[in-house]
């Protein structure tokens, strides 16, 4: 049996369990359920035959989660789209992904503004739970779901995920051995256009456990604090920046029901995780990383509470690949580098996508096969020690995290240099406060207000790649290869 199997089954097993609690209110596995089936009868009532993407506008409510599972399970992809989001924005993933539905449990402005002729618009609040779920059988090569990443060339790319992807995770995810079942409680905290948020559903419902949801719209760390404290929350899995947000609170917070505290998504710090741990007494803590390519995540590092942890500059190493995933470091022309040093890390095996939607031109840069496997090039810098564990040094390229979102600075300047027109941008990560990144823009030359700017950019970008500070520059400072010297221009800044 699979782990999607499995969790239809629980749909059926822990019928009056709680399944998820959106805003203090509870919805049982058999509301779940009916929620799910009423969503699939809407579904099949648009006659929408085939293998379809399908797309969620992601509010925190239960129509949401059970619109998830009620397109999965009919053998479509669900593609989440972020009403917080640009609708300009919105409107390209529903293009390029070519969505035939849009479900929305908000029969709102925004959703009615991303319907046409070609997406038709269902509201999933109207339905009536006659009949019952419908499970058809899932072949492992069709998409599951499709998320949209930040994309370098100005729009966002669709990573595809497979069923065969997704159960490769949620096999490896159970395989590490947590002592989990029904009476625990899961913490949910990420948009659903993040993928960590697949596992913060997934996981617990194969298990018939509880998911407290965060909303999008709240302030993240004191509404995570809160749930952790009111609801006794027994598995986290956040992003470390939560930690820098949270640690003023650090003194006063003690939760000894949380038994798994896991932090992905970006760097991971020893020593605000070691500050942690003591608010956590009863908690394993680890270190998971992974890109959307690879579905959720796929290594893992046990952090110690004693101390003596791998890390380096700091950040605390990622640790090992997990059971279905195998890893190199890549040097010149992709030659394994010895271990010790610094090279691509590659990712292989089940979990890794099989391409970016329609997107041959970056698919040729980002995969290659070697050895008879075919590896994912993640872009970020590492090296493995002889007992097999990989340090993490950051980025090849110009990605950045902000907050955990995954943004390319290259897409923040396309939209830039498209307003400016005659001005030349860089856009940089700037030097951190507390760590948490912030964004700087650049311009050559531009000596008006930044501000029409700014609104511009509001129209085209999430609210996280929205730049904190602008800059004018005579002149860019240029490196010996003739390109803009990026360090010399922050520099020149702080
Ligand atoms: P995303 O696709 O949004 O999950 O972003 C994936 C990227 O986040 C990775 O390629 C890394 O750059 C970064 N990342 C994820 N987890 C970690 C981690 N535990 N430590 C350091 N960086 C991480």
């Amino acid at each position: 049996m699979t782990p999607l199997d499995q969790l239809a089954d629980s749909l059926h097993n822990y019928e009056d369990e709680p399944a998820f609690c959106i805003g203090d209110k509870y919805y049982s596995y058999s509301n779940f359920r009916k929620t799910i089936a009423g969503i699939q009868q809407q579904i099949a009532e648009t006659g929408l035959t085939g293998h379809r993407n399908i797309g969620i506008l992601a509010y925190d409510d239960i129509e949401t989660y059970a619109s998830v599972f009620a397109i999965l399970y009919m053998g479509h992809a669900f593609v989440p789209v972020n009403p917080l989001h640009p609708l300009e924005r919105n409107k390209e993933i529903i293009h390029q992904s070519d969505i035939a539905l849009l479900l929305s449990g908000k029969d709102d402005t925004i959703a009615r503004n991303l319907s046409s002729e070609k997406t038709k618009l269902i509201f999933t609040g109207d339905q009536s739970s006659q009949g019952d779920f419908i499970q058809v059988p899932l072949s492992p090569y069709q998409n599951a779901y499709i998320l949209f990443t930040s994309g370098s060339t100005g729009a966002p790319k669709g990573v595809p995920i497979t069923i065969n992807n997704l159960n490769a995770f949620l096999d490896a995810f159970f395989s590490i051995g947590y002592k989990v079942d029904y009476h625990d409680r899961f913490i949910q905290m990420f948009d659903l256009t993040f993928d960590l948020s697949i596992m913060g559903y997934m996981a617990p419902l194969c298990i018939g456990a509880c998911i407290y949801t965060v909303p999008p719209d709240a302030i993240k760390y004191v509404h995570v604090y809160k749930l952790l404290e009111k609801y006794q929350i027994t598995f986290a899995l956040l992003v470390p920046s939560i930690l820098i947000s949270l640690r003023e609170y650090f003194p006063e917070m003690n939760l000894p029901k949380l038994r798994y505290s896991l932090f992905c998504g970006e760097a991971l710090y020893e020593d605000i995780a070691m500050e942690w741990s003591k608010c956590i007494p009863g908690a394993t803590i680890q270190n998971v990383y992974g890109p959307t390519e690879a579905t959720i995540f796929c290594m893992l590092y046990n952090v110690s509470r004693s101390g003596n942890n791998k890390s380096l500059n700091g950040i605390l190493c990622i640790g090992k690949p997990m059971k279905n995933t195998e890893v190199f470091i890549a040097g010149d022309n992709f030659k394994p580098m010895p271990s010790g040093e610094k090279g691509e890390l590659c990712l292989s095996g089940d979990q890794v996508t099989s391409g970016y939607w329609k997107n041959e031109s970056i698919n040729k840069e980002a995969f290659f096969n070697a050895e008879g496997s075919r590896y994912y090039r993640s872009g970020d810098l590492c090296y493995c020690d002889a007992d097999g564990d990989h340090y993490y040094s950051g980025r090849i390229d110009f990605q950045v995290k902000i907050n955990g979102f995954r943004v390319e600075l290259s897409e923040i300047e396309h939209h830039a240099r498209g307003f400016l027109k005659n001005h030349d941008v860089v856009a940089l990560a700037g030097e951190t406060e507390g760590r948490t990144a912030q964004i700087y823009i650049f311009a050559e030359q531009f000596h008006a207000g930044f501000d029409t700017l700014n609104d511009y950019l509001k129209t085209k970008l999430p609210s996280y790649m929205i730049p904190s500070k602008y800059f004018s520059v005579d002149k860019f400072p240029l490196n010996s290869n003739g390109k803009v010297d990026r360090k010399a221009l922050v520099k020149m800044f702080s």
